[in-house]
């Protein structure tokens, strides 16, 4: 049976983020023919639609409103139900990303669903659509079918490849007004954090670094390496309590979880809190003075030595390139 799809658009500063159109890329197979309608919700989202309109989306509904401007689960939790009163969707699709973490849980208890989260990837189709999802930290995968009623999944970002961007697709923006109301929080204002470069959860190559780095200066030649492969740095919890870098770079089960193409472990052991946020990296490299350290057992290329020789000498080598 073909189905109506609603996916939420995520923008950060005016842009939409990747897994937008990962998502849509996720409600096309779900939709077996169907509908496929983005929702954006913020101040000023009316012109990101034709994006999503290329990316696949047949239709995009907005919600404009000063209240949506910043991410609250109140302001974005009433826009999003207004559209999904309007539309009656068969399924819903989310970025498993801190908003999606954060917002789908209250929307589909308030819609008394279930919630397929962190979905991986699809295996077949419409009805007959299985989930793949991680558990145990990585360790296994699980696959979970969806019974009957709403069809309400989350997609971790980088793993579901979008459709190629077709620049000649056209399709309806419409918006509808919706009052915010009852706000338990109001954001007036945000001081960013001036972190370098790409944002490590949609990067495709990520350095990160532990407490075998050594002290706050120790990542200076781990960014470099980062800003010449066009990627992102990340870190262990043990270089985070030590202080060499903020906690925002955190990989691991209380951390970011990642998937690059590419991860690069730099003086880290290999905790299993560790593992389970960079484990399903598509390659692993890792660089260790020990040869016993745990984080060869998930490694597709590992380098034994000293990180203070092994990177200057990567940093040489990739400026040929
Ligand atoms: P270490 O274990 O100290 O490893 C440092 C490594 O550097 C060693 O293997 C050493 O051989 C190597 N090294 C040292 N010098 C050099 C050199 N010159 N050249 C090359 N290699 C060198 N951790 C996370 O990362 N993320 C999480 O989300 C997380 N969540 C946690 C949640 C809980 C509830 C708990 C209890 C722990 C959690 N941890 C988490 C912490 C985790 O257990 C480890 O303590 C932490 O990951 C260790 O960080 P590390 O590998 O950088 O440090």
């Amino acid at each position: 049976m073909s189905k109506k799809v609603l996916v939420l658009g995520e923008a950060r500063e005016g842009v939409l983020r990747n897994v937008s159109f990962e998502a849509i890329a996720a409600a096309k197979k779900i939709s077996g023919g169907g509908e496929v309608v983005g929702v954006l919700l913020g101040d000023s989202v009316q012109s990101l639609g034709e994006e999503m309109i290329q990316y696949g989306a047949d239709r995009i509904i907005t919600v404009e409103h000063p209240h949506l401007k910043q991410y609250t689960s109140d302001g974005f939790g009433q826009g999003f139900m207004a559209v999904y009163e309007q539309e009656k969707p068969d399924a819903v699709v989310f970025g498993h990303t801190a908003l999606g973490k954060d917002l789908s849980p209250k929307i589909a208890s308030k819609l008394s669903s279930g919630l397929i989260s962190d979905v991986t990837d699809i295996e077949g189709e419409d009805d007959a659509a299985v989930f793949i999802r991680p558990i145990y930290s990585g360790k296994a995968f699980e696959k979970v079918k969806n019974k009957d009623g709403l069809l309400f999944i989350t997609i971790r970002p980088n793993n579901i490849p979008p459709l190629e961007l077709d620049s000649s697709r056209t399709g309806d923006i419409a918006s509808i007004t919706v009052e915010i109301t009852n706000l338990r929080t109001i954001i007036s204002e945000v001081v960013r954090k001036t972190t370098e470069g790409v944002d490590m959860s949609e990067a495709k190559v990520v350095i990160a670094g532990g407490r075998g780095v050594k002290s706050a200066e120790g990542f200076a030649p781990l960014q470099e390496l980062a800003n010449l492969l066009g990627g992102a740095i990340g870190a262990s919890r043990g270089a985070c309590d030590a202080d060499y870098c903020d906690y925002s770079l955190q990989i691991g089960q209380t951390g970011k979880v990642i998937t690059p193409d590419l991860y690069i472990g730099v003086g880290i052991s290999g905790a299993i809190q560790h593992m389970a946020g960079m484990s399903n990296s598509k390659i692993i490299v890792a660089i260790n003075k020990d040869p016993e350290a745990n984080i060869f057992k998930v490694a597709d290329y590992g380098i034994v030595g000293d990180l203070f020789e092994v990177i200057p000498m990567m940093i040489e080598e990739v400026k040929k390139i």
